[in-house]
């Protein structure tokens, strides 16, 4: 029998416990979380799983800085530890590689006033990125301990060393989920169908297929089109949130995946396992051509080589493009919808979903199972709806 077809009872209208719309990395971990609790769950995707901002090439995985410590920046530190254990676990199941390492993040210094900020930092991570017996550093330097990555032209001021930083294959880390996913009893999967209209109060979904659902409650996990879908029918005056497009691009290099990612001004340099490095990422309000890259993507590319001169006969393997979901508080937007709380959120994580995910997926379920929900109050719906400014 095709997983598909396990949520459909024979002659009769499927039902589920939950239907989670949009297979990127926020379903993905959700559905898979849900298959682990028992929940019979059906994911849809309207295109592929993964095919959508999830499929991109970065996997930066790095921490708010370690000033002005709030309980969000604790709830992500705490996340990208834990995302550690979660790789580990999934790697075990799956026999699969999610290309993570905790390789470090070099930030060099071109200015002397960055410099006392840096050192300011470095004290604060000392009391902030620990936790029971590990702890992180953002240790200040004058020079970095690999020539040329960066360029020593770029470190007047000095170079910061954080220890916390991580990254990851987006790509193959969406296919050990899906992979994961395969093997829960309790889930089934159908790409290419997409969600058409909601009736949350009696329970019912219709599918682009013409399929009425009966449901338990409903994960939206759409990324961008998440927005409108939650937004729907309230009258309000902004919108809850806006896709913002981003271009990345993939490049040959024959350096040690080990080393450190670089970070400047936005410029990210990703070195990973299968001997590229992923390069990112522009940040448009405004465009044409969602998918499409341009010369926005050459000027970052030229960048880059500057940062790393060993880049600089690199063969430009990938050029690509996605919708990150930025919600209007610029946080995740997660939990229950206040009026129609079998719909919940899970969404919103602009540029740093991959090391939330399988944090606020766990928080989403549990307001699912009508438990209290862990995340920062500015994460929860409310905190979204009250800053669209209702109306009525
Ligand atoms: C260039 C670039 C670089 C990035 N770099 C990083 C990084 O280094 N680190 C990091 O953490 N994050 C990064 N991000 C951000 C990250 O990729 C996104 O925040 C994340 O992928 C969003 O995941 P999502 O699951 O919310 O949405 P998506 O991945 O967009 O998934 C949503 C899914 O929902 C489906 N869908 C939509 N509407 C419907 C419907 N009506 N019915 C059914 N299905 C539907 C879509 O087909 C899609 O598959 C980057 C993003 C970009 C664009």
């Amino acid at each position: 029998m095709d997983s598909a077809d396990r949520a459909k009872p024979p002659g009769g209208q499927s039902s589920v416990d939950l239907l989670v719309v949009g297979g990127g990395i926020m379903g993905l971990w959700a559905t898979l979380k849900a298959g682990r609790r028992g929940l019979k769950t059906l994911l849809i995707d309207e295109r592929s799983l993964a095919g959508g901002a999830s499929g991109g090439l970065l996997g930066a995985l790095m921490s708010h800085t370690p000033d002005k410590w709030n309980e969000k920046k604790q709830f992500q530190f705490d996340a990208l530890l834990q995302l550690e254990d979660e790789v580990v676990r999934l790697e075990a199941e799956t026999g699969l590689a999610a290309g993570y390492r905790r390789c470090g993040r070099l930030i060099p210094l071109p200015k002397d006033h960055l410099r006392p900020i840096a050192l300011r930092y470095e004290l604060d991570a000392k009391d902030r990125w620990r936790q029971t017996s590990r702890s992180f550093e953002w240790a200040v330097g004058d020079a970095g301990d690999i020539a040329g990555w960066p360029d020593a032209g770029f470190t007047k001021a000095g170079i910061v060393h954080d220890t916390f930083a991580a990254r990851v294959s987006p790509r193959r880390l969406a296919a050990m989920l899906v992979s994961a996913i395969g093997r829960a009893a309790s889930v089934s999967v159908r790409e290419d169908i997409g969600l058409e209209k909601l009736d949350p109060v009696a329970g019912f979904a219709e599918l682009t297929d013409g399929e009425r659902l009966s449901f338990g409650h409903v994960i939206v996990a759409a990324g961008h089109r998440s927005f409108p879908l939650l937004g729907a029918g309230r009258g309000l005056e902004k919108p809850l949130g806006q896709p913002v497009k981003g271009q990345a691009a993939l490049i040959k290099a024959d350096i040690d995946p080990d080393w450190p990612l670089l970070y400047l001004d936005g410029l990210y340099i990703v070195p990973h396992d299968d001997g590229t490095v992923a390069i990112g990422s522009t940040s448009e309000n405004s465009f044409g051509d969602p998918l499409s890259t341009d010369e926005q993507l050459d000027a970052l590319i030229a960048s880059a080589r500057q940062l790393a001169p060993v880049l600089a006969d690199g063969l430009v393997v990938k050029r690509w493009a996605g919708l990150r979901p930025k919600a209007i508080g610029r946080d995740p937007m997660i939990g229950p919808d206040p009026e129609k709380p079998r719909i919940v959120a899970l969404t919103g994580g602009f540029k740093v979903s991959f090391g939330l995910a399988h944090k606020l997926a766990d928080a989403a379920l549990d307001a699912v199972e009508g438990r209290a929900f862990a995340v920062p109050e500015s994460f929860r719906f409310e905190s979204h709806l009250d800053l669209c400014s209702r109306k009525t």
